[in-house]
């Protein structure tokens, strides 16, 4: 054995569980080191707390005095906690969080000092943001950004860092970050909820769209993991033979968690109840070493800022375990890679799910309007919910049948499929008296006791209905979710404003009364968004033809699918919705491609790297020792030494053979990558990358593969799949 892989493999095999210490009952210290109202009552002045639980209600400004009184009480509550630094914590494009701490402590002459934190530390700061990506923002017009307070998401500490959740903007407003959009989507889908909610109930003031991810994810010795260039610096292997014992017993889903991954689970549990991340759920996962966790549901920005910082906690408690998390959606071919199932609802200030039935068939009514609106916004602007999710790493997860198709369908299941069908028919026009009751009692009616047996689950649908929430499951482990909820709540703002306009012109003009209009537009939308419906089995051959006949889109490759980002409809439809002009959308859209590129630029070099300087080299030391053993068979035994040497004969050959194609491929590809970089066209270039550079890492991986199969254990330089999957 190689002695990187020789020692990373004794050190794991020494690992014990890390003992952790549990803390006292968890609703005692949820949210502790959070500045969230209860720490709010007793820091902060009336007026002080007033105006910032207003801001998180309503969006009003925080006055500039009111500021430095609420500063001042946050500093006061951070230090009782042990906090020395504060900082802006954002969320660039790079996909990370950021953050630049400051300390408290200030010298104000005579070799004294004090701890400091004003208002204008509060709200807003100028990082030096040079070297975030701003696709040319910040070149055009000013070279610089600025991060700003939001209010709506609590201000926390980690370590001793009293850490501030902000937005990233340039000085000329353009966002330069995943929040700004988000904010701004979400108060489009609020104010177009609301207006529609009036149908139902004068007293709905505020929406808000919840979200509760699904975090996946591999954990890994750390020692293993590092023995890895690949996993280093790619965050995947690039190469690696199936054990003979991969996922295909079953035996992991929902198996007993393993000692040490438990440990770190708890760990990890314990750290996001501190913060406030309300974590509920842990389980093991389909692949050998994958696991999952889960938290209740949240308002969608608070929702997206916890997964975010639950990324980065997830990295730093790994370290406590020696452990190295895996977050990319397919670090391993052959076993199942990760996503991140973002299941999302929008409720009312009155308590009201909208996508769950109620228990009157009025309110089942506002159900199906928010029902079929989503599945009508679902289907106007599929192609951009496709390119919500795209990245070069979760391009392997899409369509390989182990997560759903690149092609968006949405999943009602049976029982409310029949609902649709009957509402399908209900007369144009104004409804008949004795038709209006007929569909209350015995359509919308019977909406509730329906559901309670919809158990009939299709894993395979990318956006399903799940009995009060849609599950959007085609969203990648690593993704940040402020990306998919943007595009999912701007569509959704835009289809209510529309069917809001519809209905409204309706009762206008025909003076036809509220429900006969409301029911006559759904009749429409569920006519006219038929072919987004799908109930059957995603990952098969014949819904990719049915879905071409459909006119579905299915964007394989990133590439393809950030195109309509651009698009015509896309930018007038953020400009609509005030969430970005197209100054933004096109820097975005640009982000996302060198992005891409850069991926696969990454991977391709690395790929190259170890298949010439890791694997041909040990393939030609194998070689050689076999070669030495035939000459040493034939000095004892003359020409006779072939009847004895077979094997070794034809291994030297093939091992030839596979040394060739090797470098072959990699020639191939480094020739490739070198006409890519002289491409200066961005979109030209990643579709180069794409159908030039990448396929060759097949041909690359596979003789590699076949050579680990060849070759001596212990010559054998890259920690097998076998070590890094079933370490436990
Ligand atoms: P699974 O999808 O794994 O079967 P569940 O259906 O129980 O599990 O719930 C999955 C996730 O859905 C949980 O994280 C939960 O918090 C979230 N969830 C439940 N209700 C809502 C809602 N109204 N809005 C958003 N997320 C929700
Ligand atoms: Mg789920």
């Amino acid at each position: 054995m190689s002695t990187l892989r020789f020692h990373a493999v004794k050190e794991s095999l020494k690992r014990e569980p890390v003992k952790i210490e549990e803390l006292k009952r968890r609703s005692d210290v949820f949210g502790s080191n959070v500045f969230n109202e209860n720490a709010m009552r007793q820091y902060l002045t009336k007026d002080a707390l007033i105006s910032v639980l207003e801001a998180i209600e309503k969006g009003t400004k925080i006055e500039r005095l009111v500021a430095d009184h609420i500063s001042t009480g946050m500093k006061e509550w951070a230090i009782s906690k042990g906090a020395t630094h504060y900082t802006h914590w954002f969320q660039p494009l790079t996909g990370a969080t950021a953050e630049k701490h400051d300390a408290f402590f200030e010298t104000i002459g005579n070799g004294l000092s004090i701890e400091k934190f004003g208002g204008n530390q509060l709200v807003q700061q100028e990082p030096d943001a040079s070297s975030f990506p701003h696709g040319g923002i910040r070149n055009t017009f000013e070279a610089r950004g600025y991060t700003a307070w939001d209010p709506t998401s609590p201000a926390f500490i980690y370590g001793t860092t009293l850490c501030i959740p902000t937005v990233f903007v340039a000085y000329t407003g353009e966002a330069l970050d995943y929040k700004t959009p988000l904010l701004r989507a979400l108060q489009a889908v609020d104010n177009a909820a609301v207006a529609v909610c009036k149908y139902f109930d004068k007293n709905v003031k505020k929406v808000n769209a919840s979200l509760g991810w699904e975090q996946e994810y591999f954990l890994i010795d750390n020692a293993l993991a590092t023995s890895r260039p690949d996993i280093v610096l790619t965050g995947r292997t690039l190469l690696g033979h199936s054990p003979a014992k991969g996922q295909q017993l079953d035996d992991h889903y929902f198996g007993t968690i393993p000692n040490r991954a438990m440990a770190y689970m708890r760990d990890l549990e314990n750290e996001c109840m501190l913060l406030g991340i309300p974590v509920k759920t842990r389980h093991n996962e389909v692949a050998p070493n994958q696991f999952e966790l889960a938290p209740i549901f949240e308002e969608a920005n608070l929702a997206v800022d916890h997964n975010s910082l639950l990324m980065d906690l997830m990295h730093k408690v790994a370290e406590r375990h020696s452990f190295k998390v895996l977050m990319h959606e397919k670090p391993f071919a052959g076993v199942n890679g990760s996503g991140k199932h973002n299941n999302w609802s929008l409720s009312t200030d009155t308590g009201i799910n909208l996508l769950s039935p109620g228990k009157t068939p009025m309110s089942n009514l506002q159900f199906l309007t928010f029902f079929i609106n989503t599945i009508k916004a679902v289907q106007t602007y599929e192609e951009l919910l496709r390119a919500a999710i795209a990245s070069a790493s979760n391009d392997h997860r899409l369509g390989a049948n182990e997560a759903p198709p690149a092609i968006i369908s949405v999943f009602i299941g049976a029982q409310l499929t029949k609902v649709l069908e009957e509402l399908e028919t209900v007369t144009k026009g104004k409804l008949s008296p004795k038709e209006k009751t007929d569909l209350k009692l015995n359509v919308v009616g019977k909406i509730p006791e329906i559901l309670l047996d919809n158990t009939d689950r299709n894993r395979t649908s990318p956006f399903a209905f799940t009995g009060n929430k849609f599950e959007f499951r085609a969203v990648g482990s690593t993704a940040n979710c402020a990306n998919p909820m943007t595009v999912l709540n701007s569509i959704m703002a835009k289809q209510l404003i529309d069917f809001k306009s519809e209905v409204d012109t309706l009762i206008d003009n025909k003076t036809m009364k509220k429900d006969d209009a409301i029911f006559n537009v759904l009749r429409e939308y569920i006519k006219t968004s038929k072919s987004i419906l799908f109930e059957g089995n995603g990952y098969s051959e014949e819904w990719e033809k049915e879905a071409v006949k459909r006119g579905l889109s299915n964007n394989k490759t990133t590439p393809e699918a950030l195109k309509v980002k651009v698009s015509k409809e896309a930018i007038q439809l953020y400009k609509e919705l005030n969430v970005m002009n197209k100054v933004e959308v096109e820097a975005r859209y640009e982000i996302e491609m060198e992005e891409y590129i850069l991926h696969i630029q990454i991977e391709s070099r690395v790929i190259g790297d170890i298949a010439r300087n890791h694997v041909v080299p040990t393939a030609v030391r194998y070689q050689n020792i076999l070669i030495e053993n035939v000459k040493g068979l034939k000095t004892i035994y003359g020409d006779k030494f072939k009847d004895f040497a077979k094997e070794q004969l034809m291994l030297i050959e093939k091992i030839s053979g596979h040394i060739e194609a090797i470098n072959t491929s990699v020639t191939k590809m480094t020739d490739a990558r070198k006409l890519c970089n002289k491409e200066n066209d961005i979109e030209k270039k990643a579709k180069e990358y794409c159908s030039k550079v990448k396929p060759l890492f097949a041909d690359i991986r596979y003789h590699c593969d076949k050579l680990e199969l060849m070759i001596d254990d212990e010559l054998w330089p890259l920690t097998k799949y076998r070590e890094l999957l079933f370490t436990k």
